[in-house]
């Protein structure tokens, strides 16, 4: 046993501090981004916010809608194969990813629609990034696969980035436990406080000129403006966008004055209960849920949160001075505002 005593930080524990800045008007900057990827050396430009791949939120209409933005979305891996040839074939396709897990059916559904549609990007995504199967399989897609640009996660350490990265990924997705609707660190006692966990993932990624996403744990604009600040390239958000029209979830109407009124949307963890009793008829035996199911607000269409959000990056640039968007962590400087993590576990 060994116990590491470093001070680890997630978004709660820090602030940006504002910085000296010629800048005089938000719309001075620029919160776009281009990259350039390690494996495919294809260069994308746009707004590197991705919508996460849960049911609820990794929606087509959720990738038309953010896709207006330059924004990503990684639809969810329930579709059938039909609709997804469909979707990659047309225009909406280049703002979306493909996800998979690492099953045989996982690999052999992406060849199936490989063969009727061109995949720019593909999401393998496991909730243990750290079993060597996943290595693997990255492996294997990036030789099937060798145009896609490939994002793998979730890890939460620099080894196991770098270890990603040269198995094939172009960008490594970061974060165990930090999600909204994610039980992981109470339920295994296992998981990384999410600000330390992209610092250090990062620094590893560009050392290799990979790229990193944030995934989990921002519930306010702020905290993707802290994470961009910590290092992130993308960052993925569930919980933020469920709730809104562009979503797939259940609504829950009330009547208002004679009318029926939308009020609020189911959302659950890809690892709840509700989502195992979907897909693998219940919760297997030798596992435990690691997700919860809860209801958000209804939201309406994503694009008013999406104004907060853009809004939100681009004042937080101002603030510290940042014209480009990849100028943000060498001009953030994290004002530390709490004396220690505790309450890692989140509401109940
Ligand atoms: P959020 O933005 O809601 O805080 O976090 C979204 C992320 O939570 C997803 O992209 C995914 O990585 C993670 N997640 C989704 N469902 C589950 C789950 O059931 N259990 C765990 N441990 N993480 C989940």
């Amino acid at each position: 046993m060994r116990i590491e005593t470093d001070v680890k930080l997630d978004f709660k524990d820090v602030l940006i501090r504002p910085k000296r800045s010629t800048l005089t008007s938000r719309n001075e900057v620029d919160i776009h981004r281009s990259f350039r990827f390690y494996h495919t050396a294809s260069e994308w430009k746009g707004f590197p916010l991705i919508a996460a791949n849960m049911d609820v939120t990794g929606t087509m209409n959720m990738a038309r809608a953010l896709g207006r933005h330059g924004a990503l979305t990684a639809l969810h891996k329930h579709y059938p194969e039909g609709a997804l040839a469909e979707f990659f074939a047309s225009a909406d396709g280049a703002h979306a990813f493909y996800s998979l897990g690492t099953t045989e059916a996982d690999v052999e559904k992406l060849a199936a629609v490989r063969k009727r549609a061109e995949l720019h990007f593909l999401c393998i995504d496991v909730a243990n990034g750290y079993s060597e199967r996943f290595l693997d399989v990255v492996k294997r897609v990036r030789d099937e696969n060798p145009k896609s640009v490939i994002m793998a996660g979730n890890v939460v350490t620099g080894d196991m980035t770098e270890a990603l990265i040269l198995a094939g990924a172009d960008i490594v997705k970061i974060g165990i436990g930090p999600g909204s609707v994610c039980t992981t660190r109470r339920v295994t006692g296992v998981g990384y406080p999410q600000l330390s966990a992209i610092i250090e993932c990062a620094d590893a990624a560009h050392g290799l000129k990979g790229q990193v996403c944030a995934d989990g744990g921002c519930t306010v604009p702020g905290d993707i403006a802290k994470a961009y600040g910590a290092g992130a390239d993308f960052v993925m958000l569930g919980g933020m966008l469920a709730g809104h029209d562009e979503c797939e979830g259940e609504i829950r109407y009330e009547e208002h004055d004679g009318e029926r009124v939308p009020v609020a949307m189911g959302f659950y963890g890809m690892s709840s209960e509700t989502a195992m009793k979907r897909y693998a008829g219940g919760v297997a035996k030798y596992r435990a849920a690691e997700g919860k199911t809860v209801e958000t607000p209804y939201r309406g269409p994503v694009e008013g949160t999406m104004s907060e959000i853009m809004g939100g990056v681009r004042s937080m640039m101002t603030y510290i001075g940042a014209t480009q968007l990849k100028e943000v962590p060498k001009r953030t400087t994290f004002v530390r505002v709490t004396a220690q993590t505790n309450d890692v576990f989140g509401k109940a």
